[in-house]
């Protein structure tokens, strides 16, 4: 037996809870983990207080990320002992994934836990370092380096914003962090931001073009925040979209597009294919301070998860959380 999150959904309505597991029912998997730590992240804030659409199949262990140990594997990558992250794949929507004690997956989702991190850091990076990371290859891919401008980070206090920050103050960028809290400024200072804007400023509608100003954009909100850092974006900057935290809408204009060159980018972690995983995490080593890793870092046990989800969508979590699914 093993304590897992579970959410089910039923005449009884839409609930989540922990709960005790046979290891017989894994789904199956040609690779059995041991898992160290999960965390929270939006998606699975949504997942777990059934705000949104993320569960697939119930019933469901949440948990879109985890990293642990191998207890056994068909997979010839992989052997007893080895130390592994997971991250995406549909784990937590459609398999069930990290906030258990133990998953069974497929190999081919797997990478190996780089040697520099430990488990608890792997997770503190978690799905949200990954893709800020992925946000940050973009804007390189697409030659925004720091000579050419500001940076704006939107939803900055959350997850994907706090690490996006962190990454690209430590690559030599400005940062202009977009938030609600103001309460937070000492916070993103400290994590590397320059400036810090409220959120206000960006979340109602605005002109098809405003003033220029950055070079390229971190996004994780949508809607009308990503409509106008789009509209104030400079010619031929960068816009890297990979969240919905206002909305899934986008209610802009293509004036930015046919008239400044601006290139919106579109950011998914979930099938993200392996080389550029590999390539993520080789790269998060090399460019996450780990000192700014703990300051950004909350830990929770197992049977906190699902308060701690409530508190995540009601924007009253700042950075990451990690869970450790043991305690
Ligand atoms: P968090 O909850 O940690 O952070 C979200 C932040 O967005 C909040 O901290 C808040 O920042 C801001 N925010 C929340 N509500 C609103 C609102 N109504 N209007 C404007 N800003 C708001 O989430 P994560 O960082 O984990 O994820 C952020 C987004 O990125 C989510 O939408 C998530 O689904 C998405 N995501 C997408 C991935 C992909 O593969 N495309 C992978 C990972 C995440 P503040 O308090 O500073 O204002």
């Amino acid at each position: 037996m093993f304590n897992a999150i579970v959410i089910d959904k039923d005449d009884a309505g839409y609930r989540a809870g922990l709960r005790e597991i046979d290891e017989a029912q894994l789904p199956e998997g040609d690779v059995t983990i041991d898992v160290a730590y999960s965390t929270l992240n939006y998606k699975d804030g949504l997942a777990i207080t059934g705000k949104g659409p993320v569960v697939r199949k119930f019933p469901m262990v949440p948990g879109i990320d985890l990293a642990g140990r191998v207890v056994r594997s068909r997979d010839e990558r992989y052997a007893e002992g080895n130390l592994v992250v997971l991250n995406g794949w549909g784990v937590g929507e459609t398999h069930w994934g990290g906030l258990a004690q133990k998953a069974q997956l497929k190999g081919e989702w797997l990478v190996p836990l780089p040697e520099a991190f430990s488990s608890r850091q792997a997770m503190a990076i978690g799905t949200a370092g990954y893709t800020a990371m992925l946000c940050v290859m973009a804007l390189e891919r697409h030659g925004v380096s720091p000579d050419k401008g500001e940076i704006v980070v939107t939803g900055a206090a959350g997850g994907v914003g706090s690490a996006a920050i962190t990454l690209l103050s430590k690559l030599g960028y400005t940062v202009a962090a977009v938030s609600g809290r103001p309460n937070e400024a000492d916070y993103l200072r400290g994590l590397g931001a320059a400036e810090i804007l409220d959120r206000s400023a960006f979340s109602e509608p605005g002109k098809p073009l405003a003033r220029e100003r950055w070079a390229g954009a971190v996004d994780v909100v949508g809607s009308h925040t990503l409509a106008n850092v789009c509209a104030s974006t400079k010619y031929r900057g960068v816009v890297t979209a990979c969240g919905l935290a206002q909305g899934m809408d986008l209610p802009a204009s293509v004036a930015p597009f046919i008239l400044r060159g601006v290139t919106l980018v579109g950011i998914d972690s979930v099938m993200c294919p392996r080389p550029e995983r590999l390539e993520a995490w080789e790269r998060l080593v090399r460019d996450l301070d780990p000192a700014k890793l703990d300051v950004m870092t909350t830990e929770i046990g197992l049977s906190e998860v699902v308060a701690t989800a409530g508190r995540l969508m009601a924007g009253g979590v700042r950075g990451r959380v990690i869970v450790d699914v043991n305690r």
